[in-house]
């Protein structure tokens, strides 16, 4: 077998297999200067020794202490996977995590390692992205089969993989982290894996987490009865963190965020400051407000003001565009002048998934944005929430990690919410009865093992499957890539009208979906022109994204037989498409909206409540197309219902009652 191929020589490994280590690049050192002071770092030996003493093994310790750069490293060197042909995985809630991880592992095992084997050869080995260590999320893997032996992966993506291969037998070792976030893939994950092993004596387990509730998922892995799974602790909190209250709730909570930086900027001693905000639209805002006052701050103030730079962190971003997160603030801008600051405004993804050195003040108006399951419209929605208590000490720990902090935590005193129960999985259960995918024995049906094979929402695998009963699969298949990658309208701040204008000429009145459709084929037939995306405010970048995700999704219903065909009547097409849609989605229930009847993809409440990707559908497509959603004998009573049981008497009348007896199975509960 070889030798580790990589990175450092823990001690148990040193002259075994490797005689010598030839020096390494200046990079390598100096990042490997930064990990020793890594709480986790300092650890390595007491981690090893438990991990090399038990097969299932707990870690918790605080955000920023190294958990997910160190431990799947050390845990490489002491299982040396590539020398069975297996591979150590890590799991991440979030897939920009993965991805940005996953480069930074690449950097500091360096580009440059040298070793002389004890063979006598000598080894020069390039440890990049996309080879030694590597990552998959969905629509993207980066791995090369036989050589990747460290993979950063979603959550997701390891459940997907499971329902292939119920040992998963490529890992040696397989890392839950971020367990806190109590996703349901990672929920699921825990389940699946402490069955396996009891089946499986070479696998190994660990479970990482931010908080105490470790102790919970130690009891739950305790598998044999004369034995605990172990608890590992990181020690390490380094300063005290001081937390500011406002005495009322803020309800213009950006402005009052907003007001916090910039009196930290201008009063407070160097330090950079990270702002929880809840989106995309309003982190950018935000940080153009920012930099326009504190230039103007700085300008008029030279002597006490130094120089900002705000840094948007949301999960859109490519990782380069996040990689700026990490970029130190700027120094003074004259001789003897006061230093720069960095602000990052964030997501919660600052909460955990990625720590930032050098932050010393937190602003956390105490809101973010989640997907909560609406059980009376059966729709998942996107609400800003204040968040969780764990979440607001979360937060506040960004804070002190290299000296003292403060957290101006201004806008709290709410109700704590708790993180959502496993309850959801209950409800992602319902969904597949309901979708067909499932049956009333909670056996997956013929329908449900082919849309297990797309990594896509349910609702999408099923709308996938029915399209070509609807002759528009080709199409159908352009929605569903254009559904799956982030926004493809850019809107310039200093452009909007422009933008909204040339939104306008590629939009079909009654359906976004179709329009969407229509961006999408516009851009097929102009791809030779390099500038048709930037001057029609289309992002190129999410259109490729697009374009991938079609054929990756192409490749799968090639595979499982499904027809990609497209009906040569254009009105007809249109109208097809719109009735394949109800095959999937949700009732927009009691929205009182026009028009009268819409499917919609996305349910945003903010202040106000809003639906965004909407096509209008006629009710009669509701009954048709999705009874079991719409059985009228289960609907809960109110206005959809009458309205729904007049739509059936207009067009149903006479079917009803036949299609009553003949109709197989039934929706339980409702
Ligand atoms: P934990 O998982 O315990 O929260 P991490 O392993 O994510 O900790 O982070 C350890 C250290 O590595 C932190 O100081 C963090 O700032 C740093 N770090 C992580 N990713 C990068 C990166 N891409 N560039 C620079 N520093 C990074
Ligand atoms: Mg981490």
């Amino acid at each position: 077998a070889r030798g580790p191929l990589f990175g450092f020589i823990p001690r148990h490994v040193q002259g075994r297999q490797i005689r010598k280590a030839l020096p390494h690049s200046a990079q390598y050192k100096a990042i490997l200067n930064m990990r020793k002071k890594l709480p986790v770092y300092e650890q390595m030996d007491s981690f090893l020794e438990i991990f090399n003493r038990n097969q299932i093994m707990i870690i918790v310790g605080e955000t920023g202490s190294g958990k997910t750069t160190q431990i799947p490293q050390f845990v490489a060197f002491s299982d040396l996977p590539h020398t069975r042909g297996k591979m150590v995985a890590c799991t991440q809630p979030r897939r920009v995590a993965a991805m940005s991880i996953a480069k930074r592992v690449s950097d500091e095992m360096d580009g440059e390692s040298r070793y002389k084997h004890s063979c006598g050869s000598e080894l020069i080995v390039a440890v990049e992205l996309g080879r030694q260590v590597g990552y998959s999320v969905r629509f993207e893997d980066m791995i090369e089969p036989g050589t990747t032996f460290l993979k950063y992966m979603t959550d997701g993506m390891l459940l997907r993989e499971a329902m292939n291969d119920n040992t998963l037998a490529q890992y040696s070792t397989i890392i839950l982290d971020e367990a806190h976030e109590r996703t349901l893939a990672t929920d699921i994950l825990m389940g699946l894996l402490k069955d396996l092993a009891k089946r499986r004596f070479d696998l190994k387990i660990i479970v990482m987490s931010a908080t105490l509730d470790a102790v919970k998922f130690q009891k739950y892995f305790s598998i044999r009865s004369d034995s605990e799974a172990s608890l590992f602790k990181v020690p390490g909190r380094t300063h005290p963190v001081e937390v500011f209250y406002t005495q009322e709730p803020e309800k213009y909570y950006v402005e009052a965020a907003i007001r916090t930086v910039l009196m930290i900027h201008r009063a407070e001693k160097p330090g950079d400051i990270l702002l929880f905000l809840t989106g995309e639209e309003e982190i950018e805002d935000a940080c153009r407000k920012i930099k326009i006052e504190a230039d103007d701050i700085a300008s008029q103030d030279p002597d006490s003001v130094g120089p900002l730079v705000c840094i948007p962190l949301y999960s859109s971003l490519t990782p380069q565009q996040l990689q700026r997160i990490f970029d130190p603030a700027l120094g003074p801008s004259q001789v003897g002048g006061p230093s720069g600051r960095k602000v990052v405004v964030a997501t919660s993804i600052a909460e955990t998934s990625l720590s930032i050195d050098g932050i010393v003040f937190v602003v956390d108006p105490g809101f973010s944005k989640q997907k909560v399951y609406n059980p009376r419209l059966r729709m998942e929605s996107s609400l800003v929430c204040p968040i969780s208590k764990d979440s607001a000490q979360r937060r506040a720990g960004r804070a002190g990690r290299t000296r003292p902090g403060k957290c101006f935590q201004d806008l709290l005193r709410f109700d704590y919410v708790d993180p959502p129960a496993p309850e959801t999985l209950m409800r992602a259960l319902e969904l597949l009865n309901f979708l067909a995918a499932m049956d009333d024995e909670g056996n997956l049906t013929a329908l449900g093992k082919l849309m297990a094979d797309f990594p896509l929402d349910p609702q999408l695998s099923k709308l996938l499957i029915a399209s070509p009963d609807f002759k528009c699969s080709n199409e159908i298949l352009t929605i569903t890539a254009m559904l799956s990658v982030p926004n493809v309208w850019l809107r310039p701040n200093n452009q909007r009208r422009e933008a909204d204008a040339a939104k306008e000429a590629f939009t079909v009145p009654e359906s976004d979906h179709l329009t969407l459709l229509n961006v999408f084929n516009q851009y097929m037939l102009n791809k030779h022109d390099r500038n048709w995306a930037w001057s029609n405010y289309i992002s190129a970048r999410a259109l490729a994204q697009a374009e991938n995700v079609r054929q990756q999704l192409q490749r799968i219903m090639k595979r499982l037989d499904i027809d990609l065909v497209t009906t040569n009547d254009q009105v007809k097409l249109f109208t097809n498409i719109r009735k394949a849609l109800p095959v999937e989605l949700h009732p927009s229930c009691g929205l009182k909206t026009q028009p009268e009847w819409v499917i919609s993809n996305e349910f945003v409440l903010t202040t106000r409540l809003y639906i965004r990707t909407v096509t209008e559908v006629r009710p009669e497509w509701l009954l048709e197309n999705a009874r079991l959603y719409f059985d009228l004998d289960s609907f809960p009573n109110g206005e959809t219902k009458r309205a729904l049981k007049r739509v059936q008497a207009k067009n149903f009348g006479l079917e009803k009652s036949r299609n009553e007896t003949s109709r197989g199975r039934s929706r339980k509960g409702g």
